[in-house]
C-alpha cells in the first residue's frame, strides 16, 4: 500500500512514523508512506497557504490552491486515483471497521488541515472521505492521519508478526481483548490468575475467551455503544 500525506508539518509525521512497527515496516517496504509539505507549493513569496475567512470571524481558512497543486503533483504519473481522504471532526468516525475498509485500498492520500481548516471547494472537489478520529477537535490533521496510518499499517500482511496478529485483538471481531499478564507473578500483592499458569491450553482458550466477553461488555457500558 502507497499513502501520501499532505500536511504543513512534516517533521511531526516523519518523525512518529519512523519509530517502531511502522518505521521497520516502511524499511521492509511493505507499506510506502510518503510526507509532502503543501507550503513547497505555494506561490506567495512568503510561502503562505492560508488566508482570512470570508463572511468574517476568527481564525484561518487554509487555502485550496497550495493543497489541490500539491495533490496534482502527487497523481501527476499514476494511471489510477487514489482514494482522497480528509481528516476532518465533520467526517465519518473511524473504527476498526473502517480501518478494514480502508486497508484494502492501493493507495490514498491524506490530507491534514490546520487553523479553522481548509477552503470547503477543496472538499468538494477533489475529496472522497472525510474521517475524523473521535467527537472532539484537535489543532491539525496531522496526529489523525496518523492515527489512520498506523491503525491500517497493522493490518497489512507482514507488518505484525504471527505471534502479534491483530485478528485476536480488541474491535477486529467486535470483541474486546481478555486481559494480559507478564512476570513477575507476584507485583504489589496481586497474583496472575491461576489459569494462566496451569498451562492447560483448553482451560486458558476457555477463559481467555470468558474474560473477552466480561470486558466487552463492560466497554459497551461504558461507551454506551453496540460494538458490533
Ligand atoms: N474549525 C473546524 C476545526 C478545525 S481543527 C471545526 O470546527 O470543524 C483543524 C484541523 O484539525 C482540521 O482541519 C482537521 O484536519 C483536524 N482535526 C481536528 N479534529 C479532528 C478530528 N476529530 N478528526 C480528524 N481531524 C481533525
Amino acid at each position: 500500500m502507497r499513502i501520501d500525506i499532505v500536511t504543513l508539518f512534516p517533521d511531526m509525521c516523519d518523525i512518529v512514523l519512523n519509530e517502531s512497527i511502522i518505521g521497520r515496516a516502511r524499511k521492509s517496504k511493505l507499506v510506502d508512506i510518503r510526507i509532502h509539505n503543501i507550503r513547497d507549493y505555494s506561490d506567495d513569496k512568503h510561502k503562505r497557504v492560508d488566508d482570512y475567512p470570508y463572511g468574517g470571524g476568527k481564525g484561518m481558512v487554509m487555502q485550496a490552491e497550495p493543497i489541490y497543486r500539491c495533490i496534482q503533483n502527487i497523481i501527476l504519473y499514476l494511471d489510477l486515483k487514489p482514494f482522497i481522504i480528509y481528516m476532518s471532526p465533520k467526517g465519518q468516525t473511524l473504527t476498526q471497521n473502517k480501518i478494514k475498509e480502508v486497508a484494502i485500498k492501493n493507495h490514498m492520500i491524506l490530507i491534514c488541515g490546520h487553523y479553522e481548516g481548509v477552503d470547503q471547494r477543496l472538499i468538494d472537489e477533489i475529496v472522497d472521505e472525510e474521517i475524523s478520529i473521535g467527537n472532539y477537535v484537535v489543532t491539525g490533521g496531522e496526529l489523525p492521519a496518523m492515527i489512520l496510518t498506523d491503525a491500517v499499517c497493522r493490518v497489512l500482511p507482514g507488518v505484525l508478526s504471527d505471534q502479534e496478529c491483530f485478528k485476536e485483538e480488541s474491535h477486529y471481531n467486535g470483541l474486546i481483548e481478555y486481559p494480559h499478564y507478564t512476570r513477575p507473578e507476584v507485583w504489589k500483592n496481586r497474583s496472575v490468575p491461576d489459569v494462566l499458569l496451569s498451562g492447560h491450553h483448553e482451560n486458558i482458550k476457555k477463559w481467555r475467551q470468558e474474560q473477552s466477553e466480561i470486558q466487552t461488555r463492560h466497554t459497551m457500558r461504558l461507551n454506551n455503544i453496540n460494538l458490533k
